[in-house]
């Protein structure tokens, strides 16, 4: 299968993606964890993105497209992949139209996160990640068995610097100027499944399985 995943800034997509792609043996790529490796690893691209990602502002169109045309080579992506945070404009959702023409395929869903603004403010205050496997917890909603340490390595446990309420307007701004756009690309193409976002993670899930089977 090949997913698309879109929706706002603690919608979920990080939480379901690691369950839908090893139910259905996918890829997961996410533009955002892919941008924040590179950014601490201080690259060429990395240090390109990170103050729009400090501010709350989308990368430019050709980064982001540079790093998904690459990783769709990867051998792991051949028998389809998870696109967790891409495409956010409708140009990218057009150059990945085109990468996909090259490779003679196409996507087949593109799962819409739906969910009130309200909601996301805490999520997104209360959410700690795993920076080496993008795992996320959450204080109140997920909280890992041990404060700050990561259930799976034993590792420290951090909160994303873009994680504030003041930087989290620009983003939901981001998102309603230039990603809901991309939902009615792909609207009128009829392959987007609504999801009740607001709903508890099993509940989500189950939607999704039920979406895709
Ligand atoms: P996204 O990848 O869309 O930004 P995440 O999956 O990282 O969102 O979720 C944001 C925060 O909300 C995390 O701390 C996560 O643990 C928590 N969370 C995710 N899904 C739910 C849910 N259905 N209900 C409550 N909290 C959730
Ligand atoms: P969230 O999970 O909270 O929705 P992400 O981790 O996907 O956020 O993205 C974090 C930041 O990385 C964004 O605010 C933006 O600056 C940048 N980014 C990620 N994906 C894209 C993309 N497809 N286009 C432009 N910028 C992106
Ligand atoms: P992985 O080893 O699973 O690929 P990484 O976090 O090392 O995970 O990188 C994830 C992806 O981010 C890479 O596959 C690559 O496509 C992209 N990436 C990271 N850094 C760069 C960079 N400097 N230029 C282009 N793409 C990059």
């Amino acid at each position: 299968k090949r997913l698309i995943l879109v929706g706002p800034p603690g919608s979920g997509k990080g939480t379901q993606s690691p369950i839908i792609k090893d139910e259905f043996c996918l890829c997961h790529l996410a533009t955002g964890d892919m941008l924040r490796a590179a950014v601490a690893a201080k690259t060429p691209l990395g240090v390109k993105a990170k103050e729009a990602m400090e501010k709350g502002q989308l990368v430019s169109d050709d980064l982001v497209v540079g790093i998904i045309n690459e990783a769709l080579e990867k051998p792991s992506c051949q028998k389809g992949f998870i696109l967790d945070g891409f495409p956010r404009t409708v140009v990218q959702a057009e150059k990945l139209d085109e990468m996909l023409e090259r490779r003679g395929v196409k996507v087949d869903k593109v799962l819409n996160f739906a969910i009130d603004d309200a909601i996301l403010e805490e999520r997104i205050t209360g959410r700690w990640i795993h920076p080496a496997s993008g795992r996320s917890y959450h204080t109140k909603f997920a909280p890992p068995k041990v404060p700050g340490i990561d259930d799976v390595t034993g590792q420290p446990l951090v909160q994303r610097k873009d994680d504030t309420a003041a930087v989290l307007k620009s983003r939901l701004e981001a998102f309603h100027k230039q990603t809901k756009p991309v939902i009615d690309y792909y609207g009128k193409k009829r392959i987007v499944a609504n999801l009740h976002a607001e709903k508890p993670p099993p509940e989500v899930t189950a939607e999704v399985k039920k979406v895709l089977s």
